[in-house]
């Protein structure tokens, strides 16, 4: 949606809309699914610009790393963004002073050229910060037999497992015992 800056310069803007985000554009290839958006928030008169402070709820759904399947979440992020507004895109050095001062005060920015805000750039921002680096379905996952392929959350499969040297001793006593043993188990 597009916000009339000059809406908030008085009082506080209700920022309150659902969107939706088209899931080829963020080019996220973790991300296998992403449902409405709904933005609950203000946007109101600073300093500098524009501070706009917000809630985003969605559900998404992520490819874990180990295994590839894809797991949905409910997520919630409140954040925090100084708008500045620029009238003419050639004012840069002028902004990049502006930016290394707004630094320090630890806030993200985002430089805007003229009175309208558009809410899409910035929330779609937002959905690639709740993306993790490497998604994982759970902390547990035991990821796929680099054998056969087989998903071993699912279940075990028969490659050979890797083993434990624990064991080593009972294994070299099995393999005197003979071949009929091993093919029984
Ligand atoms: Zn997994
Ligand atoms: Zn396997």
């Amino acid at each position: 949606m597009l916000i009339t800056l000059e809406e908030a310069r008085h009082e506080p803007f209700r920022w309150d809309e659902v969107a939706e985000l088209d899931l080829e554009e963020l080019e996220i290839p973790e991300l296998a699914s992403l449902g409405s958006i709904a933005c609950a928030g203000t946007v109101s008169a600073a300093q500098d610009g524009y501070l706009v402070r917000a809630r985003l709820e969605y559900s998404q759904g992520l490819v874990c790393t180990r295994c590839l399947e894809a797991s949905s979440s409910e997520e919630c992020c409140d954040f925090e963004l100084l708008v500045l507004v620029e009238e003419q895109a050639e004012e840069a050095p002028f902004d990049f002073e502006l930016e290394a001062e707004l630094a320090e005060q630890d806030l993200d920015t985002m430089t805007i050229v003229g009175e309208t805000l558009d809410t899409l750039p910035l929330i779609r921002e937002q959905i690639q910060l709740g993306v993790p680096m490497k998604p994982l379905c759970s902390s547990e996952c035991r990821g796929l037999c680099p054998e056969c392929g087989i998903n071993l959350n699912q279940g075990d499969c028969k490659c050979v497992a890797p083993v434990d040297p624990r064991w080593s001793g009972l294994a070299a006593l099995k393999a005197q015992l003979g071949s009929e043993d091993a093919s029984e188990s």
